[in-house]
């Protein structure tokens, strides 16, 4: 089974995001992480390949940083990683995006069929989880998206993978045969901390850089000029006002209280 999953390099969340005179996150802080939620995603393929066979290749899409997020995936012990780094990526919404990793998960399936594709269920910073949808499209794959559970028969004729989606007042499941997209949720399983051999081993192992032009995309139909939304305004979040601060002297849990009944708060 060869498993292409997709994470994003992204700010870290517990640093102050800033924003652009353009409306847009700033991401060349130099705090990106790899998406934490990817984690989930490079967990999962790395249990199919290891309980079917096969192969993990990470794949991103994102300004040079954005190595990082594929290196992790090679600490977590994915085979291979692709890096799409090109300047004109900049600026690019879910459709570039999604039109640039399905032509990179292409070039991948030259070398061999790809069967799964495997995202997040959402990415930290654009928060969305619009891109695996656009991703199935653009590859004509059934997609089964919010996983919290994934089971893979494989037979003679190929995979047949099944998932459980959690919603509101019901469970569904849903089956595909493979090649398929799945987005999985923080509630598949616990991804594994890279260990010391993992992360010796990925030292070893090349990562890939492609650009647009290795993937026959006209940079103009990605980027800030291909893209189809525009953000027409962002705000700053205001500074909080009126925060208390309880400095514990040893009566912090009195004070505490007292505050929160004067304000009827219990
Ligand atoms: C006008 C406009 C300009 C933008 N400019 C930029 C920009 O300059 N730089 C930028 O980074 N973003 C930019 N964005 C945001 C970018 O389009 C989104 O990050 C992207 O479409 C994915 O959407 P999302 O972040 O909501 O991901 P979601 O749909 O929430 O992500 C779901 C999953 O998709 C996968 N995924 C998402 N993005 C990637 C990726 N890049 N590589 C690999 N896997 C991925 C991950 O597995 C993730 O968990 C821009 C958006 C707009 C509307």
């Amino acid at each position: 089974m060869k498993i292409v999953v997709c994470v994003k390099h992204v700010p870290d969340i517990q640093s102050e995001r800033m924003i652009g005179d353009d409306g847009r996150v700033m991401r060349d802080g130099g705090d990106g992480t790899l998406n934490e939620l990817d984690e989930n995603a490079v967990e999962a393929a790395l249990v199919l390949a290891e309980t079917h066979g096969g192969a993990v290749v990470v794949l991103t899409a994102g300004p040079a940083d954005a190595v990082d997020a594929v290196r992790r995936g090679l600490q977590m012990g994915a085979d291979e990683a692709v890096h799409v780094l090109d300047d004109a990526l900049a600026g690019s919404d879910v459709f570039g995006t999604a039109a640039v990793l399905a032509a990179a998960i292409r070039v991948i399936e030259q070398e061999g069929p790809v069967d799964l594709v495997v995202t997040g269920m959402a990415a930290l910073d654009g928060l969305t989880s619009m891109l695996p949808a656009a991703l199935a499209a653009d590859l004509g794959l059934p997609q089964l998206t919010l996983a919290s559970s994934i089971e893979a028969e494989v037979g003679p004729n190929g995979a047949r993978v099944t998932v459980r989606r959690e919603l509101d007042h019901a469970t569904e499941v849903l089956s595909a045969a493979t090649p398929a997209l799945l987005s999985v949720t923080d509630q598949a399983n616990e991804p594994r901390y890279p260990n010391f051999k993992g992360i010796m081993a990925a030292r070893k192992k090349a990562v890939t850089t492609l650009t647009l032009a290795d993937l026959g995309i006209d940079p103009a139909t990605v980027g800030t000029s291909g893209s189809r939304t525009r953000v027409l305004s962002a705000t700053a979040r205001p500074a909080r006002e009126n925060r208390v601060l309880i400095i514990d002297n040893g009566d912090a849990g009195r004070i505490l209280a007292a505050y929160l009944v004067d304000n009827k708060l219990v």
